[in-house]
């Protein structure tokens, strides 16, 4: 049974208003934390060991100790909500059935950046929940938790949330600090980072809803004792939205000690594959981290056991190995046509590249296109060698990480499934009728 952290509370009816949330230890870290010194949350932070929970998995106390502290310029924090990553969905849950874990979380570690000015921005699809979270910052501010002079510190601190425009790209960082600045969501060349020049040209740290309700047990039980959870430099807790053939799709914390195989046949878990069929192939981190195939899942290269933290998951790089991510663990089983599902995910990140650089722009397209072509029946042997040359060509050379999360997907699929990429081409006919998983099991 796996400890949990954040979503220790989440079974209490009424958890989400502040008076059950209260009555159940809700604030009293907000209140410990305001005793301290920003400089003493920050070494808890960094002491915790915790990585951002958006996908990249930067340490989260790295970060907030780059925050540029120039004489009378105001500082922000930015969380981002706009959980856009097909296959993720634990930001929805946090928000939804906990608002005020992310709140008190935010009044934390506003307080240890000095930002009295904090945002949530969502996106625009989760169009039920800013009236959740606005309704959680009203209980809070009425309570005292929130607005001037927090429990009598002097410290004022105001949220604000800012719904998006449903544009995947407003994700990246440094495109949604241009939105919430009312402009269209172009990523911006980095440096200078946020963390010198973001939200209005002013000090900003922008980290996930995750991250940041995180800071809350952290404070709760000290920094030490949370890097004790977990293994290696996978500490702490995560939360892991599961779906596609699984028998329990849904968000589940984990504290990163179990394996793969665990998680995906466990009944505490997702509860094996859907119909007794068999795992094919997984994306354990959200649709832009590489495919990995069933045995390369279960095992790494040198035959250990997979398990569901950072380290092990990367294992073997981008060659047989893949990535936590966002934690959007997305299971494919013995019927999925890889070729299609590629092509589905090549669509995407073509509709939703912004259109700022050429290899992003033109090579999702084509990527896309192609990928139709041979899904279609359509397609030629140099076909496969055309989208391998064209994904190489955009890894690494584009403004945003957009670019990579477009091409490592059609990488990882020709890599480990290129005989399903030639059956299509050798068998039009068929492949018109089919997918290639139902005509082979
Ligand atoms: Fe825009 Fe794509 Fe370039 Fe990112 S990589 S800035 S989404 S064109």
């Amino acid at each position: 049974m796996s400890k949990k952290l954040l979503l220790k509370n989440a079974h209490i009816e009424g958890i989400r208003y502040f008076e059950t949330y209260r009555k159940n230890g809700g604030y009293e870290a907000a209140e410990k934390a305001l005793k301290m010194t920003p400089d003493e949350i920050l070494e808890e932070v960094k002491a915790s060991g915790l990585r951002g929970r958006g996908g990249a998995g930067f340490p989260t106390g790295m970060k907030w100790s780059f925050l540029a502290k120039p004489e009378g310029v105001p500082r922000h924090l930015v969380v981002n909500a706009d959980e856009s990553e097909p296959g993720t969905f634990k930001d929805r849950y946090l928000m939804e059935f906990l608002p005020h874990l992310l709140i008190e979380g935010m009044l934390i570690s506003s307080y240890c950046l000095g930002s009295n000015v904090s945002y949530i921005y969502i996106r625009g699809e989760y169009s039920w929940i800013p009236d959740i979270l606005e309704e959680a910052i009203e209980e809070a501010k009425a309570a005292g938790f929130l607005g001037k002079n927090i429990l009598g510190t002097g410290f004022d601190c105001e949220i604000y949330v800012q719904r998006g425009g449903g544009a995947y790209i407003c994700g990246e960082e440094t495109a949604l600090l241009e939105s919430l600045e009312g402009k269209r969501g172009n990523p911006r060349l980095k440096p200078p980072f946020p963390a010198v020049k973001g939200l209005w040209e002013r000090p900003t740290v922008v980290n996930n809803v995750e991250s940041i309700a995180a800071v809350v047990p952290i404070i709760e039980i000290t920094g030490a004792e949370y890097a004790k959870i977990g293994v290696g430099r996978s500490t702490g807790t995560k939360l892991i939205s599961a779906c596609g053939n699984i028998n329990k799709p849904g968000v589940y914390e984990i504290d990163m000690t179990i394996t793969v195989e665990e998680f995906i046949y466990s009944e505490e878990y997702c509860g094996g594959i859907k119909d007794g069929k068999r795992l094919k192939a997984c994306i354990p981190g959200g649709s832009s981290v590489p495919i990995v195939p069933a045995n390369l899942l279960l095992k790494t290269v040198n035959g250990e056991p997979r398990y569901m933290n950072y380290e092990s998951l990367a294992d073997g790089g981008f060659a047989t190995g893949t990535m936590m991510g966002s934690g959007g663990f997305i299971v494919l089983d013995e019927d999925q046509c890889i070729v299609e599902h590629t092509m589905t995910l090549a669509r995407f990140y073509n509709h939703e590249s912004c259109g700022q650089c050429t290899p992003c722009r033109e090579g999702t397209g084509w990527m896309y296109k192609i990928l139709k072509k041979i899904e279609k029946g359509e397609g030629k042997m140099e076909d496969i060698d055309l989208l391998w040359d064209i994904q190489r060509k955009i890894e690494g050379n584009t403004i945003c990480p957009l670019g990579d999360a477009a091409a490592w997907p059609v990488a990882a699929a020709i890599r480990h499934f290129r005989d399903e990429f030639e059956w299509h081409i050798k068998n039009p006919e068929l492949s018109q009728k089919q997918n290639y998983g139902l005509a082979h099991y």
